[in-house]
């Protein structure tokens, strides 16, 4: 019963922000301020009222006996052209957990939020809502942005009532909260649930992330005339260091373990002169390392490191490393997990866990709250396109599977409460 109301309200949102093209819930457009209005709708239906942060994230509470707060929620804001899950069926799966509460006192508060921004489609910084409310963000670092159409991220939200140099004030708002839990359903966005025939998973948590740019610097030189051992071919120490670093992805592997597998990628290769008669005297190479465990991933990038080193050496070139990007791997709430394990067993048979390769809002929250993410299958692991679907079966399982987890947790909040232990 519970699972087919939130599918049916899963199409009823598309139904009314789609387009054949897809989802169009742009953060801080029409159509995103159109599905709030429609969940505010849902909500006022249940008596109870939204409530903006200063981050535009917008919150729902669900008073219960014990001012202990398990979170539930999502985002409603899609890329353009997007799907009809991602971000909205969280939210749409948080919302039925807060109905299946509003007709006694839960024991502790629930509240419901929906991160403003996540995609960061419009404007290039994701997470935008949940980092306002996490501390991470700063107004400086994202005042200057614009869009495609030169419209100033500043007054976008100023269209929605949330003031830039305020936003940050999300963060003071949310410490005020006695958060014990943050509860979000998602889906994978990738294939192994697929490869693996199960219907929904425990994610253990999100990878870290190390990404440079490296610069090998040799001699460009006349392809005719210069002999290969007197050459300093930069392109060849960076496909030497390419092939080198999937070789150390895989060798970090544990295929065994859940979340034990790691991956690198090689996606840029810039060369100069770019001349076909040209050896490269140039060559730029990005490289992205992800893995969950901060150990793992700090070996890797030793390892790299020794083998671009290598690879320099070999080609008589130089090399340097520009960090443009890093983030700590983000493990989830031991308790949590095993209570979504449980959860997931008790609705399919067996558990599955799996690391989120992508960032989600949950990440945000973890240095401030136990956290945990529920994934459901993703056909075809597509998603950010029109294509983006689960079959309906699968849906329903993980969103019955979410709704017990979100009991589970109610329980154990309210347990340690009269234990006076545990979160
Ligand atoms: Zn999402």
């Amino acid at each position: 019963m519970n699972a087919q109301r939130v599918v049916a309200d899963l199409r009823e949102l598309a139904a009314l922000t789609s387009t054949p093209d897809g989802a169009q819930r742009l953060a801080w457009g029409p159509v995103w301020r159109q599905s709030r209005e429609w969940l505010k709708g849902k909500i006022d239906e249940l008596g109870l009222r939204i409530e903006p942060d200063s981050a535009g994230n917008n919150w729902v509470t669900l008073p219960g006996a014990s001012a202990k707060t398990v979170i539930v929620g999502s985002h409603l804001d899609s890329v353009p052209n997007g799907g009809w899950l991602d971000g909205a069926l969280g939210m749409m799966a948080a919302l039925e957990a807060i109905r299946m509460h509003t007709a006694t006192t839960p024991p502790v508060t629930l509240k419901l939020v929906d991160w403003a921004d996540e995609e960061g489609a419009r404007f290039g910084r994701s997470l935008l809502g949940s980092a306002a409310a996490s501390g991470e963000l700063t107004a400086e670092s994202v005042r200057e942005l614009t869009d495609r159409q030169g419209v100033k991220l500043v007054d976008a939200l100023a269209e929605n009532g949330v003031v830039l140099e305020r936003m940050t004030d999300a963060h003071a708002e949310l410490k005020k909260i006695d958060a014990r839990a943050y509860l979000e359903l998602h889906i994978e966005q990738g294939p192994v649930l697929e490869s693996l025939q199960k219907p929904t998973g425990v994610v253990l948590g999100t990878f870290g992330v190390a990404r440079h740019m490296l610069r090998f610097v040799g001699q460009a030189a006349h392809s005719g005339s210069t002999p290969i051992p007197m050459r300093r071919d930069a392109f060849l120490a960076a496909a030497q260091t390419a092939l080198a670093c999937r070789e150390i992805a895989l060798r970090h592997s544990r295929p065994d373990k859940p979340g034990g597998n790691v991956v690198c990628t090689v996606g840029v290769v810039n060369v100069e002169p770019k001349i076909v008669t040209a050896v490269p005297g140039i060559c730029e190479m990005s490289l992205d390392q992800r893995a969950l465990e901060a150990e793992v991933l700090a070996q890797m990038l030793a390892d790299a490191r020794e083998a671009a080193d290598r690879a320099a050496r070999d080609n008589k070139v130089s090399v340097e490393w520009r960090e443009i990007w890093r983030i700590e791997p983000r493990p989830f709430d031991a308790t949590l997990v095993r209570l979504c394990e449980e959860a997931v067993r008790e609705e399919t048979g067996d558990t599955t866990r799996l690391p989120s390769g992508p960032l989600h809002d949950a990440a945000e929250m973890v240095p401030h709250m136990p956290v945990v993410m529920m994934f459901a299958y993703s056909s075809n692991g597509l998603s950010h396109c029109k294509e983006e679907d689960t079959p309906v079966p699968h849906l329903e399982t993980s969103i019955r599977a979410y709704l017990r987890l979100v009991e589970k947790t109610i329980r154990h909040v309210a347990q340690a409460e009269v234990q006076g232990s545990g979160f």
